[in-house]
């Protein structure tokens, strides 16, 4: 089979490339190796940028958060000496965020492509890009029924995801620059109403904790894990009394609690591809950058290196232009750098030493930089006004 764009994944990044493209009049299909139903129900995101949101607006595809979707605007640092709030929405360039699951946006975004006629093939698994550094690549599959197949492009759009093909067949030359930040996530996500108006970060000598709302019941939680523990060595109980000592819960009130619906272990770690274009196969979104989502940027990054690489494409195939593509990579890198340096900035300044040993009460350097930015952060409008650009900045 064939199209003139192949775009491998349908996450947020592959419907919004698929979307512009088919309304540019482009020939693309869509493969995804998952279901429908799995696409559309997993649980991720939730925290939409201001430039997001004008994105999905401006394509006429941002009906469902608006209906359902909440503003966002403050966030509250929870820490041993006391709490404080920014109205971030009110600092830097006066950005909100939306509230809006991902998997909200994703069911939304694959409707859309559906009434538009695009062409998507679930359970239809990219093996690997082969010929990018041709006009003709291809990519072989392995089609619903098990058998394989190859479909045959002029462009191929990886927005496959952290572990998807298009990663594995980048040439040999293709760095990845990787980074660990050295701490580990266990996100939870609970059957209960927030317990707070507002992104909670919890910074405590015994780890990080955090709050985000999704919807009117249901919950996010973080709480920063020991490396290597699994995930469910914690009775629910267990979880909830530590969630309460790390939010200071006898502080400022009780935490609403209720059914944990899933627990994820998240390891903090971060990378980008460069370039972000191989011949014909281009990245977009978690293949061409892994963020720690201590800052929320992963989807909103996604959505944005969409819109650039249809533009890209479009001109190419429509009118011959290429000027789009050569510039791809050095433009979405330049957002991608910022995203990842303002989300190493969050990771520091959350988390306390991972090893236990090191903490020392609070005390360690570590510690004692964290307590001194957030002394800045707590203070200074000039501080304040930089964190609200970059907090919802993409
Ligand atoms: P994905 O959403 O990963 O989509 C890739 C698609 O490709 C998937 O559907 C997958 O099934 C498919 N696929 C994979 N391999 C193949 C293959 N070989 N062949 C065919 N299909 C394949 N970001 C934010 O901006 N804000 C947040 O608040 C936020 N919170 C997060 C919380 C958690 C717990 C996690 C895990 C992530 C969070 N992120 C957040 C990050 C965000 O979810 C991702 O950055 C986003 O999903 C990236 O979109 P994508 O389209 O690039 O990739």
């Amino acid at each position: 089979e064939s199209a003139d764009v192949v775009v491998l994944g349908a996450g947020p990044a592959g419907l919004v490339l698929g979307i512009l493209l088919h309304a540019a009049g482009i020939d693309c299909a869509l493969l995804e190796r998952a279901s429908r139903t799995h696409v559309q129900t997993r649980a991720r995101a939730g925290f939409l940028a201001p430039n997001t949101v004008r994105i999905l607006d401006r394509h006429g595809l941002s009906d469902g958060l608006h209906r359902d979707g909440t503003r966002h605007g403050t966030c509250e640092f929870r820490t041993q000496d006391g709490r404080f709030r920014l109205d971030y929405g009110a600092l830097g360039q006066g950005g909100q965020h939306h509230v809006y699951p991902q998997q909200n946006l994703v069911a939304d975004l694959l409707a859309h492509y559906l009434d538009l006629g695009g062409r998507i093939r679930f359970h239809t698994e990219a093996l690997a890009v082969h010929d990018a550094d041709g006009t003709r690549p291809y990519v072989t599959t392995r089609e619903p029924d098990g058998r394989p197949a190859r479909w045959t492009a002029r462009y191929v759009a990886g927005c496959d995801g952290r572990h998807g093909a298009a990663r594995r067949s980048l040439p040999p030359g293709a760095a990845r620059h990787h980074h660990d930040h050295g701490v580990t996530w266990l996100g939870l996500l609970a059957e209960a109403p927030p317990s707070l108006d507002a992104v909670g970060y919890a910074i405590h000598e015994r780890g990080f904790a955090g709050h985000m709302a999704r919807t009117p019941d249901v919950t996010r939680y973080y709480l920063q894990w020991q490396r290597g523990t699994p995930a469910e060595a914690w009775t629910e109980q267990r979880i909830w009394d530590e969630l309460d000592v790390r939010m200071r819960a006898a502080d400022h009130g009780p935490l609403h609690r209720g059914r944990l619906l899933e627990r994820g272990i998240f390891d903090l770690t971060c990378d980008v591809i460069e370039p972000l274009r191989h011949g014909s196969l281009l990245l977009a979104g978690d293949a061409a950058s892994l963020l720690a989502p201590a800052a929320a940027k992963g989807a909103n990054l996604a959505v944005l290196e969409a819109e650039i690489l249809a533009g890209a494409l479009t001109d190419a195939l429509a009118r011959g232009d290429t000027a789009g593509l050569d510039g791809y990579s050095d433009r979405c890198l330049a957002h991608i750098w910022r995203a990842q340096e303002f989300t190493g900035w969050m990771t520091r300044l959350l988390h306390a030493d991972p090893d236990p040993a090191r903490r020392g009460g609070g005390s360690s350097f570590r510690a004692a930089l964290s307590r001194s930015r957030l002394a800045s952060l707590r203070t200074s409008r000039t501080h304040q006004d930089w964190f609200a650009e970059n907090y919802v900045g993409v």
